[in-house]
């Protein structure tokens, strides 16, 4: 046998031992699968120009999206409040996925329960799961708050949260003043941001409605879904201590989703206060650091009064001007040396690199304001972007990028893309390629089916680690973005080079 209890295998090298090498060959041959001639036929097909035009004709089936659904954002946004639990109202298995999709990106667990439902909940309705659930929950798990939302087979058959909640209350399951913000989050429709929206917006609902605003000068920042958050909320928290400013972050999952190893299990860690998010009804101006995943709650903000404005996910030089500019704006205080001097820091390194990084060809893909920031900072460093697709993007965020693409010559060779899936992207890459393919995770396929290399700057990375402790926002953030992108550059060149030997420089 290849392997014993002397001498254990990892699964990448034990499945190429020839005991495993002849078993998947009788494994295909039971199955009757096309021959190797036929395979290599087809996948000749698949990179035609013809084929292109059938697969971006495609409407009736989706394959691959680069997105996900919109509990799995409302799951995101309700642990980054004080010891909140979330809780879906549908079946266990999406739960599951929601926890194990979560879990595998940040390498930490990811608490949240469901009402389990199944057939008989199916066809009568899930009052009595909701109502046995939340009193269990709560029970067993003592969080501050719970915050609920619904999964497919909830909204499918149609069952009314509101009123379901005021019978659990009715019956006592759960305490009449208990915090129990909602969110209805049908995931025929949307993605996650669109449920990350949905949950920020029931859970400012919960505390604001019927309150009495008493305005100040704090500010509030909704950080928005992101895979980055537990170093872009600690960079932002640092910008904002700089600056000097008093500000609330709505839903702040950087402490859940980086807990310590030193013995103590936390369900719960860190997390926007109850007491803050009250308040945060009181500030002078909510920003969203993803307009397209705060557009409702920022509807909500501006309906008490609250300015408010909106940006990109602001990574590069041009992105972080307009936030700090728009900070000292709202607070009249001047933008601190210390953070001009990390500007020009970060020039310097652009700078220093333009020679590897000006004329690259980028495709990038992920959610509509990832990839609206990743293609500015492209822009910025002198790359010329190709493919940009966005499956969640709609026309507003087309026109945005095509005006982003406008304003360089560089971006005169984009297409933006809305509403397709990363099979689509197989054939945009296939027909016209790229140097450098930007995105999750989910982009390895495409590197190792096209040969286009892949640089993972979103949400999910499951197959890298600790890339999420790392801020991509503001001055610093853009430095770590242009020494990943340059790494992979020089990675590459270096790979080259040494087949000849020619130009295998110690000296970059
Ligand atoms: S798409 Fe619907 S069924 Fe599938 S995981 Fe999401 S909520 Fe569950």
């Amino acid at each position: 046998m290849p392997q014993s209890a002397e001498r254990i295998k990892d699964h990448a090298t034990l499945f190429n031992e020839p005991e495993y090498l002849a078993l998947f060959e009788r494994k295909k041959a039971l199955e009757c699968g096309a021959s190797t001639e036929t395979v290599a036929k087809q996948s000749e097909y698949v990179n035609s120009w013809e084929y292109r035009e059938k697969n971006l004709a495609r409407e009736a089936l989706t394959v691959n999206p680069a997105k996900a659904c919109q509990p799995l954002g409302a799951v995101f946004a309700a642990v980054g409040f004080e010891r909140t639990l979330a809780f879906n109202h549908g079946s266990q298995g999406c739960t599951a996925y929601f926890r194990s999709h979560l879990a595998r990106h940040f390498k930490e667990p990811c608490a949240a329960v469901s009402t389990s439902m199944t057939e008989d909940a199916a066809v009568f309705g899930g009052l009595q799961n909701l109502v046995d659930g939340l009193a269990n929950a709560y029970a067993v798990y003592k969080p501050n708050m719970i915050a609920i939302s619904t999964t497919c087979i909830a909204e499918v058959i149609g069952d009314d949260l509101t009123a379901f909640i005021q019978k659990a209350r009715k019956d006592g399951s759960i305490p009449e003043d208990y915090p129990l913000p909602q969110a209805h989050t049908p995931s025929f429709v949307g993605s996650h941001i669109t449920g990350y929206d949905a949950m920020v917006k029931g859970v400012l609902s919960n505390f604001w409605n019927g309150k009495t605003r008493e305005p100040n000068d704090r500010l509030n920042i909704i950080p928005g879904f992101d895979g980055y958050a537990v170093g872009n909320n600690r960079e932002l928290k640092r910008i904002l201590a700089e600056f000097g400013v008093d500000c609330t972050l709505i839903s702040d999952v950087s402490e859940v989703f980086d807990t310590p190893t030193d013995g103590a299990y936390r369900m719960f860690d860190g997390g926007t206060t109850l007491k803050a998010v009250t308040e945060a009804l009181n500030a002078k101006a909510t920003i969203a650091m993803q307009q397209y995943c705060s557009e409702k709650s920022l509807e909500l903000a501006a309906s008490v009064g609250q300015e408010t404005a909106a940006f990109h996910y602001p990574m590069g030089v041009g992105a972080t001007d307009e936030f700090l500019m728009k900070l000292s704006e709202l607070t009249g205080k001047p933008i601190p040396e210390s953070l001009e001097k990390e500007r020009g820091r970060l020039v310097d390194a652009m700078a220093d690199s333009s020679a590897w990084l000006h004329g690259k060809t980028y495709s990038i893909f992920g959610d509509p304001d990832f990839v609206y920031g990743m293609t500015r900072f492209a822009l910025e460093m002198g790359a010329e972007p190709i493919h940009l697709l966005s499956t969640n993007g709609g026309k507003e965020w087309e026109a945005q990028m095509k005006a982003l693409l406008a304003t360089s010559p560089a971006g005169a060779k984009a297409q933006v893309w809305t509403g397709k899936d990363l099979w689509a992207m197989r054939s945009l890459l296939a027909t016209e390629p790229c140097d450098l393919l930007i995105g999750s995770s989910y982009g390895k396929y495409l590197e190792r089916d096209l040969g286009i290399p892949l640089i993972r700057l979103t949400f999910p990375i499951f197959d890298r680690h600790h890339h999420h402790r790392f801020p991509v926002w503001g001055y610093a953030g853009g430095l770590r973005v242009l020494v990943t992108i340059l790494d992979k550059i020089l990675d590459l060149l270096d790979v080259e080079t040494a087949k000849t030997g020619i130009s295998f420089d110690l000296v970059r």
